[in-house]
């Protein structure tokens, strides 16, 4: 295939770094590629024509039929702990690396597919990926860029024109991701256990050496530069999961595999936003313990960082006590950063100055969940409707929350500053299913409005009332389904 100038900018860093992490692979070839939803921004950002990317060439590189020379398309291979038990060998069952393109001021990032047919990862996977969790991706992740949460980013989505074989023949897609990188926790894992077997920690330090450069590069300079790329990442994640917890996003599938070190959020399969507030709640049809339910998430997080640590442990020191207790000192940090991003982000959201002690106002932010809880108020409408109150609009008052009312008022809460922070419009589960089944149907102007709409989530528009909503009562109770 010829490289357009556009394309020719992709670099096989990974594929040449760590060769061993790496199996070169092609997609499969889309018999009737249909681009369903281009994200024309994120393209402009990567230096990518739209009215390019839309023609067929294009779309070939969006299913990775058409590379541009010099790229060298890898599926990645990985490990994990999947609902806290070992997978020695996961990796890209049906993704791809296409490669990196080099952004403006040098940023690397990966340009990847799902969806695109079956690797050497695959075991019993069929490789393919289907219309409605492709763009479900596409919506959510775009949905928590917009809410200035790391995240990886959606391209665009193509349907294929295969029908793939789930419960019913539903048509295929293949997504297209762009990312800081797909480095996780469990490429860590991979890495640490090929090194146990070949008794030379060379590849784990090459992993860890691309990670510095890509992600970290201040632990670069440090005394003990892989303990420092432990606890930056542990860093990221404190905030991540902080902001995670600030607009009520559960993951659904927090394996050591879906957790980047980048600081991103990755694998967006079974997550949903929470509509009322309760700490134990979980959409996933899969997590029948709970072990991801929302208020779990920072303990998972920290879990699964724990997991990381081990495998840096041979690089961190040579003397396996020291390491450990290095690395332990480390991860007793997640706690206290975890705490300090989420106080911060409470008194934002409840408009609070920031020169306000949030240590002795934690009471509030508790007693406030709490009450949420008893009275299962909707998590995202309760903050803009807390402002309104503030207004002195006539709203009815959500009942029991009279009494904290004036422990807040005292503090001289600002209702603009909490309008800035907290959104109007989140991907609700109803609304998102409305615009996948429309789409799946051919119809594919509920989907680009519900994207136009969720990627200004705090400006308020007129006659946009529905999608600011809870979900009516018919709907029921969201289940959400992996890898599918
Ligand atoms: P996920 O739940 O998407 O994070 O995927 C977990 C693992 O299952 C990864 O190794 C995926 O590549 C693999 N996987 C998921 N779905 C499929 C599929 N349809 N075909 C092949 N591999 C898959
Ligand atoms: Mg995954």
């Amino acid at each position: 295939m010829s490289a357009t100038p556009q394309t020719a900018i992709l670099d096989n860093r990974f594929a040449r770094e760590l060769p061993e992490m790496a199996v070169a692979w092609q997609a499969e070839p889309a018999p009737v590629p249909r681009l369903l939803i281009l994200n024309e921004p994120l393209a402009a950002e990567l230096g990518l024509d739209p009215t390019w990317l839309r023609s067929p060439d294009g779309m070939g590189l969006l299913v990775g039929t058409a590379i541009p020379d010099g790229a060298t398309p890898v599926a990645q291979a990985y490990s994990g702990h999947q609902f806290g038990g070992f997978v020695p060998r996961l990796g890209d069952g049906r993704a791809l690396l296409l490669g990196e393109f080099s952004g403006p001021g040098g940023r690397e990032r990966d340009l990847h597919l799902k969806g695109s047919g079956r690797t050497p990862f695959a075991r019993g996977g069929d490789g393919l990926a289907v219309v409605g969790p492709m763009l479900r991706e596409y919506l959510v992740s775009e949905a928590m860029h917009a809410l200035g949460i790391p995240t990886t980013r959606s391209l665009a989505v193509v349907a294929t024109g295969r029908a793939v074989a789930r419960e019913t023949r539903l048509p295929g897609a293949v997504l297209a991701r762009v990312a800081g990188s797909h480095l996780r926790v469990g490429s860590f894992e991979y890495a640490a256990q090929y090194c146990r077997a070949a008794d030379d920690l060379d590849l784990l330090r090459r992993l860890a050496d691309h990670a510095i450069d890509r992600h970290h590069p201040d632990a670069a300079a440090a005394e003990n530069r892989y303990l420092a790329l432990y606890q930056a990442v542990i860093t990221v994640q404190a905030r991540l999961l902080a902001q995670w917890m600030l607009v009520g996003f559960v993951h659904g599938v927090m394996n050591t595999d879906n957790m980047t070190i980048s600081g991103e959020t990755i694998d967006y399969g079974p997550c949903a936003f929470m509509d009322s507030y309760h700490p134990a709640t979980v959409f996933s049809s899969i997590d029948h313990g709970g072990r991801y339910a929302y208020g779990n998430q920072p303990a998972v997080a920290q879990w699964n960082l724990a997991r990381f640590g081990e495998t840096l442990l041979p690089l961190i020191a040579d003397d396996d006590q020291e390491a450990v207790a290095l690395a332990t000192e480390s991860l007793g940090r997640f706690g206290g950063q975890f705490d300090d991003a989420w106080l911060a982000g409470m008194r934002t959201k409840l408009g609070l100055a920031s020169d306000i002690d949030v240590t002795t106002i934690r009471p509030l932010f508790d007693d406030l969940l709490t009450l949420l809880q008893q009275n299962s108020f909707d998590y995202t409408t309760t903050f803009r409707h807390l402002a309104q109150v503030l207004r002195g609009t006539d709203r009815p008052l959500p009942a029991g929350i009279d009494a904290w009312l004036p422990r807040w008022r005292a503090l001289h809460p600002d209702p603009e500053a909490m309008d800035r922070v907290n959104p109007l419009y989140i991907p609700r589960n109803h609304l998102v299913e409305e615009a996948l089944a429309a789409a799946t149907d051919g119809d594919l102007q509920p989907l680009q409005q519900l994207a136009d709409i969720l990627a200004a989530p705090y400006d308020e528009r007129a006659g946009l009332d529905r999608y600011a909503a809870p979900a009516p009562p018919e709907f029921g109770h969201y289940r959400t389904f992996c890898g599918t």
